[in-house]
């Protein structure tokens, strides 16, 4: 942004912004004289969610979820089946099936995937807990949600056989057609674990 049009304070609101997933400068000069010409109703509600979030927002101990609580609201729901624990590679995945509602368990977030190529070894990962947790009394399934792609798999084959010694069933989600799906627009890996995977009727 220009020097001459604005202040160093708005030229700062426009950059911060602009380092947001998803907007680049110009969307983040949209987005700062949207905020600015919605003073009341939207930059300072904004800014005092912004001020909480910074405040109050931690780590849950146990599952790695982000809340304002510690047990995170997920671990402290008495309604949900305990016996079940549903390992995601991040929050985002976290949220996104419980958008989906569907299971109520428990989540453990790893925190990201194996990765040879960014470096990511396992003690990166929240996987010291994760046994910890699997032993656990009444825990008798170990659901591994993690992304389709070689870093998830890779991911998910290194917790299989960290859990092997435990009386635990691991399973994984199933790969195939996604709810909606043309056969003839899908590629041929996820046509091939289609077939594989088939259930009966
Ligand atoms: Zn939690």
């Amino acid at each position: 942004m220009s020097e001459r049009a604005a202040g160093p304070e708005i030229q700062r609101l426009v950059q911060l912004l602009a380092r947001l997933p998803g907007l680049g400068p110009r969307s983040a000069r949209r987005a700062a004289l949207h905020l600015i010409r919605k003073r009341e109703d939207l930059l300072a509600p904004l800014a005092e969610a912004l001020r909480i979030a910074y405040e109050r927002i931690a780590v849950c101990s146990s599952c790695g979820n982000i809340d304002t609580l510690d047990p995170c609201t997920v671990c402290r729901d008495e309604r949900r089946d305990r016996s079940v624990i549903v390992v995601v590679e991040t929050v985002a995945d976290l949220w996104a099936l419980e958008r989906a509602a569907a299971i109520r368990a428990r989540y453990h977030v790893l925190g990201g995937t194996l990765s040879a190529l960014d470096g990511v070894g396992p003690k990166d990962l929240n996987l010291a807990s994760l046994v910890e947790r699997a032993t656990a009394d009444g825990v008798g399934e170990i659901i591994l949600a993690v992304n389709a792609t070689v870093d998830g798999q890779t991911t998910a084959h290194y917790i299989i056989d960290l859990l092997a010694h435990l009386p635990v069933k691991v399973t994984r989600l199933a790969h195939g057609v996604p709810v909606g799906g043309e056969l003839d627009y899908l590629d041929e890996g996820t046509l091939a674990a289609a077939i594989r995977q088939r259930t009966a009727f």
